[in-house]
């Protein structure tokens, strides 16, 4: 008896199956909106000018920056990744001046990327959270697929809370603050930092302002998820004041950070979780064990995106550079955002109101279209995008644009 035929077939992941029908249609004029990657208006994926000035005789070619630099090597860096690559990670997220990084009290440990991150945050979690004695983590209802598999790996029930209202194509408010007063005290709460997956629906200042009143009353744990910081507004600041209010006000929380989306290196995994903690001495018991997590789980973290990284975000001139080439990314998505809403309701006289399409933020909006309405489009039109009826803005540029309006156009109509 083979053991292994006794192992059920697993479906492929969705958007990866997405991509792989997108690459195999011979249609020409076909458009791939499925895909969370930033592409350029010519469809290309983007090496950031400044990630190859860092890395200046070839892209991501380890064995040159090391004949460019003899003071690095293949050495294993320590358990909790690279110092100056953390320390940079944490003022980036919390902010230069942030009162937590000043007291010692912020525990930042180096991930593979954002994904590690929010793994290591919920093993961390799922061993030594225990104020209500439940298993459990509330997630936006809808959030990054990826959430629910990450917390079911280490026994953390997903419990859904009210997010996005079909009705307004906008966040369900009240729904989501009922939810958090509804759940037990020191519950664990999911939130995203900026430019929410799927949706591309944040709450504005003043809604983040009573989430974080209703957390502090209730006693709930922040789990930040902050994929996009910079690629949502293009400013790193605005991107992160949800954070750093939280954090103000005394909200207990951490954040997961990935440099995949605003740096470019999506392959190359570099990302960071931060747990911020009341005391310096609770930051140093907490990182204590997430290097004994993590040592069981990937020894040291890789070094070659994190020295980048680092040497980007420690070097005055190259930071500069890399904020131009985020607002440059964000600025296009914007761009589109406004194009695509134009071209509908003012060109096609499209049937419904589109704001939506300027009001949310991000790599992806949700257009609002049903899963007929989706099929259809990716049938009939040769444009891939996810059931839901989520599109990536990168995968606008101006070639397709008035395409892939006229299509939605004659779905909805
Ligand atoms: N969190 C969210 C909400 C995301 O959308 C993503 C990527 O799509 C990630 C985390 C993690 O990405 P990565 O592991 O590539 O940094």
């Amino acid at each position: 008896l083979d053991a292994w035929l006794q192992v059920p077939l697993a479906p492929p992941d969705s958007i990866f199956k997405l991509t792989a029908a997108y690459k195999a249609d011979s249609f020409p004029q076909k458009v791939n909106l499925g895909v969370g990657a930033y592409r350029d208006d010519d469809d290309k994926p983007w090496v950031l000018p400044v990630v190859k000035k860092a890395c200046p005789v070839s892209q991501f070619n380890a064995t040159e920056i090391l004949l460019n630099d003899p003071t690095l090597d293949h050495e294993y860096l320590p358990i909790t990744g690279l110092p100056e690559f953390t320390s940079a990670a944490a003022r980036l997220i919390l902010g230069t001046d942030s009162p937590a990084i000043a007291d010692g009290r912020v525990a930042s440990v180096q991930t593979i990327s954002g994904t590690g991150a929010n793994h290591l945050g919920a093993l961390f979690l799922s061993r030594f959270y225990t104020f209500n004695g439940k298993s459990q983590i509330y997630l936006s209802n809808p959030t990054w697929a990826n959430h629910h598999a990450i917390f079911k790996n280490v026994s953390i029930e997903p419990i859904d809370y009210p997010y996005y209202d079909p009705k307004t194509i906008g966040l369900d408010f009240q729904g989501f603050i009922s939810a958090l007063k509804a759940a037990p005290t020191h519950s664990v709460f999911l939130l995203h930092a900026c430019a929410h997956n799927p949706t591309g629906v944040d709450p504005n200042p003043e809604q983040w302002n009573q989430i974080a009143a209703v957390m502090l009353e209730r006693q709930h744990y922040g789990f930040f998820d902050c994929a996009y910081q910079g690629f949502a507004s293009g400013d790193l600041d605005k991107d992160a004041a949800a954070v750093r209010s939280f954090v103000a006000k005394g909200v207990p929380l951490l954040v997961c950070q990935s440099f995949a989306k605003n740096a470019g290196l999506y392959s190359e995994r570099v990302g960071a979780l931060h747990v911020v903690a009341t005391s310096k001495e609770a930051a140093d018991r907490v990182k204590s064990q997430l290097s004994v997590l993590q040592r069981s789980e990937i020894s040291n973290p890789p070094s070659h995106g994190a020295r980048l990284v680092s040497l980007i975000l420690n070097n005055q001139g190259l930071f500069e550079e890399w904020k131009r080439d985020i607002k440059t990314m964000a600025g296009r998505i914007i761009d589109m955002r406004h194009q695509l809403h134009n071209i509908l309701t003012n060109e096609l006289k499209t049937p419904g109101n589109w704001d939506h399409i300027i009001n949310q933020i991000g790599m992806f909006s949700f257009t609002g279209i049903n899963p007929d309405q989706s099929k259809a489009i990716v049938e009939k039109a040769h444009i891939y995008l996810t059931a839901n009826g989520r599109i990536s803005m990168a995968g606008l540029n101006s070639h397709n644009l008035k395409y892939v309006a006229e299509s939605l156009d004659k779905t909805v109509r």
